[in-house]
């Protein structure tokens, strides 16, 4: 049985699907900018998510968006849209930084190793729907207009600050200094902006007649109410989303279409480095190019995430992934050893599969770290092996090919060299084996080979 963290209820519960098939939300990435190591955190717990669901033999619909406007760098309504800053900076249109850094996006997905979204939605393929959703929202009585744009107006909705057990009073009262927009309530927020004359927002849309673009809690409720109809069955994002970007989320569908938007809340924590939040004033916003420079796969970097638990601060240093990188070629070398154990051994091993008890320890709050604990001491086999890289999503065995009939017979040439005593072709042959990344350990009944990388 699959246990999960619910945010919505603050404490771990059973999961019990909705539907026939699951239907999961991922509030993905604002593509303007090159991401780095942090923001795999979050891809890495749901993409475990999702593969855990496959693995419990659930049936898994899931939609993750592309922000490609209206997130301002404020996170709320104030301050330049990310992507026209995206476009000032590289001299582009803010369309064309959006292709690029999706491309970039979707190559590092696959050098994770990440399953392919069902549904992958860019928020500008989505504006008709947004307008839509903005009509519903003030056919329902839920938004205001300003000289900026149409707010919507949380004291409307009662529930507003249940999700996140935000104190609105003392928002509200913190707020007074400089409280000088129009918005009725602090906590109100932008469902559509409007363009000034003279401001420059490249991306622009003509609704209530005139030019404007939609807010960026909006889209996730549109694509949610799109492509997969509420209630979902599960919502993930970061715990950065919860006070603001979800609560907004949970509102405007409420509005919407007087449904809760999930059942199941899931968030995940930051990632720091050497104890620090990620920042580029710091200079330690790696991205996996960057790792990739100093000798670690995209695949040692989610060893080092999954090593975790997605609920906790995760402190990222260089020694610590190196412990991930070993511990990864540690297991591969294990399922090296599975192409070398005989034929009888393999029968035998074959009858005691662990993999259920590896599931289970995902299974519960898809505790990784616990998983990876057990996979460390367990005598696994290769069909074990197989589940844990479907599970994970690791590529240990992709990366870990049985080396070919030539190497092998350079093993045995070099144990009869040996059994001749000839010490120097032994060695010889020992090198030849080492230069193609292949090291030679000699037990008491037999060489056992294993990859030194
Ligand atoms: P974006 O909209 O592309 O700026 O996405 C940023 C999202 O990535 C944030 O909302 C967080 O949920 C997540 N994120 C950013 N920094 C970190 C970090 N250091 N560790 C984990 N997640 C992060
Ligand atoms: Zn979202």
């Amino acid at each position: 049985m699959l246990r999960l963290y619910n945010t919505l209820a603050r404490k771990v519960e059973d999961f019990k699907p909705l539907g026939e098939v699951v239907k999961i939300y991922t509030c993905g990435p604002t593509v303007y900018s090159f991401p780095h190591i942090g923001n795999y955190a979050a891809y890495t717990y749901w993409d475990l998510l999702v593969r855990t669901l496959k693995a419990d033999g659930y049936k898994v619909k899931r939609v993750l968006n592309l922000t490609d406007v209206g997130h301002l760098v404020s996170d709320g309504d104030e301050g330049e849209d990310k992507l026209e800053k995206g476009a000032a900076r590289e001299g582009k249109s803010p369309f064309e930084v959006a292709d690029f850094y999706i491309d970039v996006y979707m190559e590092n997905y696959a050098k994770m190793e990440f399953l392919p979204a069902d549904v992958l939605a860019r928020a500008t393929d989505y504006i008709e729907a947004d307008e839509r959703a903005v009509d519903e929202m003030t056919a329902h009585g839920y938004t205001y207009e300003t000289t900026d744009g149409i707010y919507f107006d949380t004291a409307k909705f009662p529930q507003y600050a249940d999700f996140a057990r935000l104190n609105l009073a003392g928002l509200q009262a913190g707020a007074r200094v400089g409280f000088s927009t129009e918005k009725h309530n602090v906590s109100d927020f932008a469902v559509w902006k409007f363009i000034q004359p003279g401001e420059k927002h490249a991306m622009r849309w003509n609704y209530l007649g005139r030019p404007g673009y939609p807010g960026w809690h909006l889209e996730c409720s549109t694509i949610i109410h799109e492509t997969l109809g509420e209630p979902i069955d599960i919502h993930t994002g970061g715990v950065d989303h919860i006070p603001v970007h979800h609560t907004n989320e949970i509102a405007q569908t409420y509005a919407m279409t007087g449904k809760d938007l999930a059942r199941y809340w899931l968030h995940c924590d930051f990632v720091t480095v050497n104890g620090q939040k990620i920042s580029k004033s710091l200079g330690n916003t790696y991205t996996l190019d960057d790792l990739a420079d100093k000798g670690f796969s995209a695949m040692d970097y989610k060893m080092w995430l999954l090593s975790g638990h997605y609920q906790g601060t995760r402190n990222f240093t260089f020694d610590s992934l190196t412990a991930a990188k070993n511990r990864r070629l540690n297991w591969r070398n294990r399922i090296a050893l599975c192409y070398q154990v005989s034929e009888e051994q393999r029968q035998k091993l074959s009858e005691e599969l662990h993999f259920a008890e590896i599931l289970a320890a995902v299974n519960s709050n898809l505790n990784s770290a616990e998983a990876f604990a057990l996979i460390d001491n367990l005598d696994l086999t290769l069909a074990d092996w197989q589940r844990i890289d479907e599970l994970f999503g690791l590529r240990l065995i992709a990366d870990t090919p049985d080396i070919s009939t030539e190497q092998y017979a350079l093993i045995e040439e070099r144990a009869a060299a040996r059994t001749a005593r000839d010490f120097a072709k032994s060695d010889d042959l020992r090198d030849l084996l080492k230069e193609q990344g292949i090291a030679l350990d000699d037990a008491p009944n037999g060489t056992i080979w294993s990859y030194l990388e």
